[in-house]
């Protein structure tokens, strides 16, 4: 299953090579070699796979739900078969280590298991006798044409989060992949096309913001997801409400931790260095902060810094590789300049992760763990999203000092605390202003029946990713008041 070269947009059930003359190589962040070049499709091209996503509407709208999740049954086995070769690609664009890619790809599958719910979870309410024999009900049908534009740090998951979703409850579908990853869409709609899904209810256009703004235009496209960058959240979900589409926009983060002085010390550290450096710190569930309380400052700090300069940094291709590249050249010289700034600020250097010597690696955009302490508190780089293996450090003196700094910042994507306080953990889950939280958990991902809950400048919309909330989402009620004399 080679990916067809140059990458192609799907529509209609037919690959399409774009007539884009504007073209940009995706490259391999661990090596830096041109894996291929991505078309920035026009907003003509928006157009076909619009007009094929509507003409497609009726009769999959039509088509029992039983019968469409037996699309997703398909898709499913289609996904656990070539979930190694795909992970293989999300590596190879993306960065990120094999197994971290293919932990990913499970969390896709998890996604689609649950879409295949959809009889029951589609279900509307009823109740007879609302006035004497009047009874009413509330149904849900299709929204309509739907869309996701997607970022690169997950190539194949956060696609998940929306389309078995959005085709299970009746919708047709428009995907728009980061043009810093598109191969690994490129696989996934080769599985797609397998499936045998009807003409026009799954297509791919690939681009840039010249397609997504065609994208947030077009009349047909009724409903639009986002995950990406805070500032490109806000854009688009004003963009997409000022032209009447629902929108849901998931943002930025700079996720804290909080250590406990009663922590258990080495879980902690290993906690926290899993989701400070995991995909190089690129995911929007990477601690950011620690906070360390009272005496746990006299353990945190050393420990953390251990596993940072011990972490076997290169190509996530390689066996015992730890961690990978952050995906550009431009990203590695930004990160790194975010280091200085932290020194030059005052905060002290526990372990410096720049310029580090990768065998292999000098092509690469890689950067190693890095550790600041006495990050100030009220400094840019405490509340700036770094989005690269950097943790700050924060001493205070209390769990209230801790939650009232967290609650002061301006995302609330996701907050964890290490503790053996139930007292304590039970404070913290009902104060941070955060929409997902870790207890003993450095990665508090919500589980695909569960909503990916971020809140504040994380989040822009009312209903989340995922579970309950995607049905929601990809559903409009009606309401129906029946009498029959
Ligand atoms: P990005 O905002 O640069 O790009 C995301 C998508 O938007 C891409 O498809 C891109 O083509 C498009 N885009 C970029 N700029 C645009 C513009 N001006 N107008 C229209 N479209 C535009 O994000 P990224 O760098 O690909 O991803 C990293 C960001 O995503 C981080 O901030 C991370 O925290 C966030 N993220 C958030 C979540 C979450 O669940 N909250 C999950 C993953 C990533």
């Amino acid at each position: 299953m080679n990916p067809p070269k140059p990458i192609l947009n799907y529509i209609n059930n037919t690959w399409h090579e774009s007539a884009a003359v504007n073209l940009l190589d995706v490259t391999n962040p661990a090596t830096g070699e041109v894996l291929t070049q991505v078309p920035l499709s026009s907003a003509d091209e928006v157009h076909q796979a619009a007009t094929a996503a509507a003409s497609a509407l009726d009769e999959w709208r039509r088509t029992p739900p039983v019968q469409r999740i037996q699309y997703l049954f398909k898709l499913k086995n289609l996904l656990e078969e070539n979930l190694d070769n795909i992970a293989q690609t999300i590596t190879m664009e993306c960065g990120k280590t094999l197994a971290e890619a293919k932990g990913e790809m499970r969390r896709a599958i998890e996604n689609v298991e649950v879409a295949c719910g959809i009889p029951t979870l589609m279900q509307g309410t009823n109740l007879e006798d609302i006035a004497a024999g009047i009874d009413e009900f509330m149904i849900r049908q299709p929204v309509g044409v739907c869309a996701v534009i997607a970022p690169f740090n997950f190539p194949g998951m956060i696609t998940f989060w929306f389309l078995p979703y959005a085709i299970a409850c009746g919708n047709t579908y428009i995907v728009k992949p980061s043009e810093k990853v598109p191969l690994t869409m490129q696989k996934i709609f080769q599985l797609l096309e397998e499936t045998g899904l009807p003409e026009g209810v799954v297509n791919l256009v690939n681009g840039g913001q010249k397609t997504v703004n065609a994208i947030l235009e077009h009349p047909e496209i009724r409903a639009i997801s986002f995950v990406g960058s805070t500032a490109t959240a806000k854009a688009i979900y004003a963009k997409a409400a000022a032209n009447g589409k629902r929108v849901q926009c998931q943002g930025g983060a700079k996720n804290p931790l909080i250590v406990l002085p009663d922590a258990d010390p080495q879980f902690t550290a290993n906690a926290t260095a899993d989701s400070a450096f995991g995909c190089a710190g690129q995911r929007c569930l990477a601690a950011s902060l620690a906070f360390a309380v009272g005496g746990a400052r006299d353990w945190f700090p050393k420990a953390i810094s251990d596993i940072a300069t011990d972490r076997v940094v290169g190509n996530g291709l390689e066996d015992g590789v730890q961690m990978g590249p952050v995906i550009t050249h431009q990203s590695r010289k930004r990160i790194e300049g975010v280091i200085q700034t932290g020194i030059d600020t005052g905060a002290r250097v526990l372990v410096d992760g720049r310029y580090p010597n990768i065998s292999g690696g000098e092509n690469g955009n890689f950067i190693r763990p890095t550790v600041l302490g006495n990050l100030n508190p009220q400094g840019d780089i405490a509340k700036t999203e770094i989005f690269g293996p950097v943790l700050g450090l924060i001493h205070v003196e209390t769990i209230d000092d801790a939650i009232a700094l967290i609650n002061s910042g301006k995302y609330g994507n996701m907050a964890c605390l290490f503790t053996s306080s139930g007292a304590s953990a039970r404070k913290f889950r009902y104060e941070a202003q955060i929409g997902n939280i870790g207890i003993n958990i450095g990665v508090a991902a919500p589980m695909a029946f569960f909503p990916f809950s971020g809140w504040k400048d994380s989040f822009f919309g009312d209903l989340h990713g995922q579970s309950w909330d995607a049905v929601d989402f990809f559903t409009q009620k009606k309401v129906v008041v029946e009498r029959w004399n």
